[in-house]
């Protein structure tokens, strides 16, 4: 403010005597959870001094975690966040497109990355930025399929355990393996003992395929000749390029005051109605629609916290101009007065969360699933989300449109129908307003 700031020399490293770690993880996915058992295990099992602190988004489940650890023989106090760490572990893969994660590896550091892509797909897909960096670092980097794994010892979405092991695995400077493995066995033991030997004994497996799951990706020392630049797409909205875009990148520490003054942001207000324009890709897996089993009752949409599965009809003139991909799922609207509209669910599936409520709730599956509890014929089903991002939105203002007025008509909002599925229905129906507002501002809808 006065600038009279004295100049910061960004490559100045301060000399650390202890071995710090950085993780990156989605909030609610059990990553600060396991570094708070890790330090405990640490600090107890090896007399060593421990220091943790945890970063936070202000969406708590389904934001960004960033968890910061530090151990060493003497006492350490750093307070500051990590930025030159021995070891980095990024819990979501989707992170490596949106965060400069490598920037804060320390050269000779260890990178490890949860992701369910082979060599050739991430090595192709990896950002120009990231290899360049870990080639300039000479950095070890190691993947690990831990949804998968996970998956395979019975813990469901749980993936902390698993990339806890990996963890210790890879530094066995902090405690050797065996020993890491004893506690942390003890720490499961502890922790679901209440819950069941057998809640134990998938942590165990859990554990074990953490420490075997993993293999190293080769950096190839070429990689240090690519061009580095930083490519952000703009939206065209100046508000969210220059101010949300920068926080959401974990960069709003850059910000100047004056991006504050400009956006009228003084006294840390945050302006409504932009979130539908991050897509997070936070969902590993996301729902698939199958119309061909489909009843149209659009439950589907209704339970969705995040409106992100949407009922639409199209007439003939949207059909034509619709891409292949909304061509070819379509079907014959029920119940409506115009015989040629069509019926399409559309997943906006880069704002998916992968909760699966929408599918658990859809009514065709119900029925399917209780004439046949292995029945495939399901209008919904939970897919890999990577192989659905390409199909993103097909929707259109007037399908919007037609869609509202069906569900102003729906028996939902009948009195008699209980308060919660009134409000469900009154999110859903404000939500699709908001589209219509974004997609068409002059359209008459506004004026209401
Ligand atoms: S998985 Fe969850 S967030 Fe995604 S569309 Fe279904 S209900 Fe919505
Ligand atoms: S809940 Fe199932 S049957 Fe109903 S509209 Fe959604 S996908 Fe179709």
């Amino acid at each position: 403010m006065t600038h009279l700031s004295i100049p910061v020399d960004e490559t100045f490293k301060i000399a650390q005597d202890y071995t710090s770690c950085l993780f990156y993880g989605l909030g609610s996915d059990g990553t600060v959870s396991a570094n708070k058992s890790s330090i405990k295990i640490i600090g107890d099992a090896t007399g060593q001094y421990a220091q943790a602190y945890f970063q936070y988004d202000s969406r708590k489940a389904g934001g960004t975690t960033r968890s910061h650890l530090r151990f060493g023989k003497n006492p350490i106090h750093s307070e500051y966040y990590v930025k030159n760490a021995d070891f980095i572990s990024c819990s979501l893969d989707t992170y490596i497109f949106k965060f400069d994660i490598i920037s804060n590896l320390k050269v000779g550091g260890t990178f490890l990355l949860n992701t369910n892509m082979d060599d050739a797909t991430l090595i192709a897909s990896m950002p120009n930025r990231m290899k360049h960096l870990l080639a300039e670092k000479k950095a070890r980097f190691f993947v690990i399929d831990a949804n998968k794994l996970a998956l395979e010892a019975g813990m469901g979405r749980h993936t902390n355990t698993t990339l806890q092991a990996a963890f210790f695995y890879l530094n066995q400077q902090i405690m050797p393996y065996k020993e890491a493995e004893e506690w942390m066995k003890k720490f499961a033991k502890k922790t679901y003992e209440k819950k069941g030997m057998d809640v134990v004994q998938k942590n165990y497996d859990a554990i074990d395929k953490g420490a075997q799951g993993m293999r190293e990706v080769p950096v190839d020392p070429e990689w240090i000749k690519l061009d580095i630049k930083k490519v952000i797409e703009d939206t065209g909205d100046t508000y969210y390029d220059e101010y949300v875009s920068v926080i959401d990148r974990l960069d709003g520490d850059e910000l100047p005051t004056s991006a504050f003054l400009k956006h009228e942001l003084a006294d840390g207000t945050m302006n409504e109605n932009i979130t539908f324009r991050q897509k997070r890709a936070i969902a590993d897996r996301v729902p698939l629609w199958n119309p061909q089993f489909c009843i149209e009752c659009n439950q589907c949409a209704f339970v969705c916290p995040h409106a992100t599965i949407r009922p639409y009809l199209l007439d003939e003139k949207e059909v034509e101009n619709a891409p292949e991909v909304v061509k070819a799922g379509l079907k014959p609207a029920i119940g409506t007065a115009d015989k040629t509209l069509k019926y399409r669910i559309q997943v906006a599936t880069m704002d998916c969360i992968g909760c699966g409520l929408c599918v658990s709730e859809c009514q065709a599956n119900k029925v399917a699933l209780m004439k046949d509890p292995k029945s495939q014929n399901l209008a919904l089903k939970m897919v890999d989300a990577k192989s659905q991002f390409a199909e993103q939105e097909g929707a259109t203002v007037h399908g919007s449109l037609r869609c509202l007025r069906r569900l102003r008509r729906s028996s939902l909002l009948s009195p008699r129908q209980p308060a919660l599925r009134q409000r469900h229905a009154r999110r859903q129906r404000d939500r699709l307003l908001l589209d219509l507002l974004r997609l068409h501002p002059a359209h008459p809808v506004r004026q209401r």
